[in-house]
């Protein structure tokens, strides 16, 4: 076995993609809490690519599309991509961390510029599949997942030049159990494969997490793995806005982060949604510290 790539960690500290702001302090507070040196410490590289700089937010709204932010969305991902590639083409393993999750749109830009034909296995509570018709609150950070496959907004999915950054037979969508009512025929509609929570608890992690990486790995050139944190259960995850009972326990999702990068098929991670300010006394933040490490390689025992 090759010895993995060394890792370069890329923080995106957006909250303009959703309602409540704090997401912006996701990649410090991580630092704080010794992550580069925990990877070090299991024996992996990992060198600190620091944040990618944010404009300014415009008021919300825009001329166009209504869609909230948009400016600023798509300006940091679009700075963003440009980083993620660079990682990549400079042979490092691009960890990205949120940030809310409307970076994923620059996140998988940058990656698919580099693996065009790309899997993606997308863990949420949410679709993240609506547009700006669909979407009840037109926050982009719900609309992510539809982008990356080419069906929201023109102006999202455009991001980075490339439409769509995965073909949608080649997406998973898994842990998912809250819908907005205009999303659910959307999705029925999209060619995704999709795994809810109900279907993990019915059928245990390990085989979902199996089906999901055969749809995504088989017939591609590598796998990106994108953990929305309010897939956990928010009595284990408080410090995430949009929270939704029944999520996976932390137990599951690190089998789940563990399972993908045991797969050898992951060439880039991606964890957003972290809100420190939303947080009980850090425990949400280790937690997704902690996480992190399962997806980077360290063994479960
Ligand atoms: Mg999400
Ligand atoms: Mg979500």
């Amino acid at each position: 076995m090759t010895s993995p790539l060394p890792v370069e960690l890329i923080g995106a500290p957006l909250d303009w993609g959703a309602s409540r702001r704090g997401c912006r302090l996701g990649p410090d507070a991580l630092r704080a809490l010794s992550l580069l040196q925990m990877v070090q410490e299991m024996g992996r590289e990992i060198f600190d690519g620091g944040n990618v700089q944010l404009p300014p937010a415009l008021p919300a709204g825009s001329p166009s599309t209504g869609l909230n932010n948009e400016h600023a969305v798509v300006q940091t991902c679009e700075a963003l991509a440009e980083r993620v590639e660079a990682a990549m083409m400079g042979g490092r393993f691009p960890l990205v961390v949120g940030g809310d999750h409307s970076i994923a749109m620059g996140t998988l830009g940058g990656v698919a510029r580099v693996v065009p034909n790309l899997g993606l296995i997308w863990v949420d509570a949410h679709a993240d599949f609506n547009d700006s018709v669909t979407s009840p609150s037109k926050n982009i950070h719900g609309m992510p997942l539809a982008a990356i496959v080419g069906q929201s907004d023109a102006v999202l999915n455009e991001i980075a030049g490339v439409n769509p950054k995965v073909r949608p037979e080649k997406a998973v969508l898994l842990g998912v159990r809250d819908l907005d009512k205009l999303e659910i025929p959307k999705l029925h509609g999209s060619g995704l494969t999709v795994f809810t929570s109900w279907e993990i608890e019915r059928r245990g992690i390990q085989a979902v997490v199996a089906d999901a990486l055969a749809v995504a790995g088989e017939g591609t050139d590598g796998v990106h793995l994108s953990f929305d944190l309010d897939s956990l259960n928010p009595l284990e995850m408080p410090g995430t806005g949009t929270t939704a009972a029944g999520g996976l326990t932390f137990r599951e999702g690190s089998v789940l982060v563990n399972q993908v990068h045991a797969s050898g098929r992951m060439v880039s991670f991606e964890v957003t949604e972290l809100n420190p300010l939303l947080d009980l006394a850090g425990m949400s933040c280790r937690m997704a510290r902690d996480l992190i490490l399962y997806g980077l390689g360290k063994p479960l025992f």
